[in-house]
């Protein structure tokens, strides 16, 4: 383990680093992203501990049921109160990969897996048109953001905090594997419900 040899080098560069962030943490953003391993949040983002509050799924899903993520997005929303959420998925994802065949990977993976085939339908005509295995893939992974994006507005978690805080605001970013560049997709600024169905607005908060 580099541990120890990583404690030491960031007591020298600041011998007060462990000690200021053991007291508190403000982050600004609460980051949804996948558990894919070479996605790691701090990383692609240049930021430091601190800075982030994490959760990490398999192709970065926004579940209603989901009490793991609700709480993290709670907690992040209304007691760190961070101004950004951002689903972040990236290109080559392979839970979306997988969610387009038509493979068994078992009753718990196929549950989850699910959930994107779900966008796939919602989205079929447009990528159908597409003939490109990859491309279609990708393009998948950008709609599954965006899908997942509008997920997150459909929460009373959310709508609650437009309403009373003027934040957050929601990003729908992917990463890509090969270039290390992060692309925007779909922005929701708080309180826009223009792309959300009247039937997911609450109107007694
Ligand atoms: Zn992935």
């Amino acid at each position: 383990m580099e541990n120890k040899a990583w404690a030491q080098e960031m007591l020298e560069q600041d011998p007060e680093y462990f000690n200021r962030l053991s007291k508190l943490q403000t982050p600004e953003f609460l980051w949804i992203g996948c558990s894919d391993s070479r996605v790691p949040a701090n990383e692609i983002t240049g930021t430091s501990p601190g800075e982030i509050f994490v959760h990490r799924n398999i192709a970065n899903l926004v579940i209603h049921t989901d009490v793991n993520l609700l709480s993290v997005l709670d907690y992040a929303v209304n007691h760190l109160k961070v101004n950004h959420v951002i689903v972040c998925g990236h290109y080559g994802c392979g839970g979306v990969k997988a969610a387009m065949t038509n493979h068994d990977f078992n009753h718990l993976l196929n549950m989850w897996l699910r959930n994107i085939k779900d966008v796939y339908r919602l989205y079929e005509t447009e990528l159908l048109e597409i003939s490109d295995e990859e491309a279609r893939a990708d393009k998948l992974v950008e709609l599954n953001v965006k899908e997942q994006v509008m997920k997150l507005a459909k929460t009373s978690i959310i709508q609650r905090a437009w309403k009373y805080g003027k934040r957050p605001v929601l990003h729908g970013w992917v990463y890509g594997l090969k270039d290390g560049i992060i692309k925007s997709i779909y922005d929701i600024n708080p309180g826009s419900t223009t792309d959300l169905n009247q039937i997911y607005q609450y109107d007694d908060l």
